[in-house]
């Protein structure tokens, strides 16, 4: 299919097309989390357009991006700077679906009902997040365990996956966001928190349908957050994916 569209400028934070852009709000959905969460993005994901990482450094306060480059390409901080677990403090983990213990996350329960399933998973303060395509997520979370010594945790959610921008090796597999806020979900307890989890649900299905528009493969009469007057004139011809 060609894409009637490809000549619109792109924003240079949420890659998408300048009148779709979605940077204004992110603004405005600013979270709080007691967690800190440490992003491992392999360096050709973060040149991606369906990156989701991206999209979260606009989201999230307590956070750091770290670049894992098999070239010299670094944009962030070096991985090899993660935090380290410090002699019997077992506060770090991480979120990755390798894991021996799961954490049981619904995604239809109230927060207050979800009470946590392991002991251990009170305690922690940081979780590390690979990010990349599966392979390079999955060799970067086994170099991180190898060299941080932190533990696998998973989610068990659920909850699909509506992350329709790339094929997920497994049905119940989830976009790095989408386990991102179901991490958020489970370990935060800060009501304001918690009432902004459906909000980051429902900029996260935003930002996939507007990807899918720039590429043409969606149909107007689909879209659920309709375009606005100002960025409809920039699509002028209707196209059927
Ligand atoms: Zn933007």
């Amino acid at each position: 299919m060609i894409n009637v569209y490809s000549k619109i400028d792109r924003c240079s934070i949420c890659f998408l097309h300048k009148p779709l852009c979605i940077c204004e709000q992110a603004k405005s959905i600013q979270v709080n989390t007691k967690v800190k969460f440490h992003f491992v993005v392999h360096a050709n994901e973060w040149k991606t357009v369906s990156n989701t990482v991206r999209i979260l450094e606009m989201l999230l306060i307590n956070k750091e991006i770290y670049t894992f480059a098999d070239g010299n390409q670094s944009i962030h901080t070096s991985w090899e700077k993660l935090p380290k677990i410090q002699g019997s403090k077992k506060n770090v983990a991480i979120l990755f679906p390798l894991a021996s213990v799961y954490l049981n996350v619904s995604a239809n329960v109230s927060p207050d009902t979800d009470a946590p399933t392991n002991a251990a998973a009170d305690t922690i303060t940081d979780l590390i997040i690979p990010d990349g395509n599966w392979t390079n997520a999955k060799r970067i979370a086994k170099k991180i365990h190898l060299a941080t010594g932190a533990p696998f945790i998973a989610i068990k959610s659920d909850r699909k996956s509506s992350y329709r921008l790339r094929e997920q090796p497994k049905e119940n597999f989830l976009s790095t966001y989408e386990a991102t806020i179901l991490a958020i979900k489970y370990f935060e307890s800060d009501s304001t928190v918690q009432m902004q989890i459906e909000e980051l649900f429902s900029f996260f299905d935003k930002f996939v349908e507007r990807s899918l528009w720039v590429n043409g493969r969606i149909a107007e009469e689909d879209l659920k957050y309709p375009l606005d007057k100002s960025s409809k004139q920039f699509y002028p011809r209707k196209f059927v994916p």
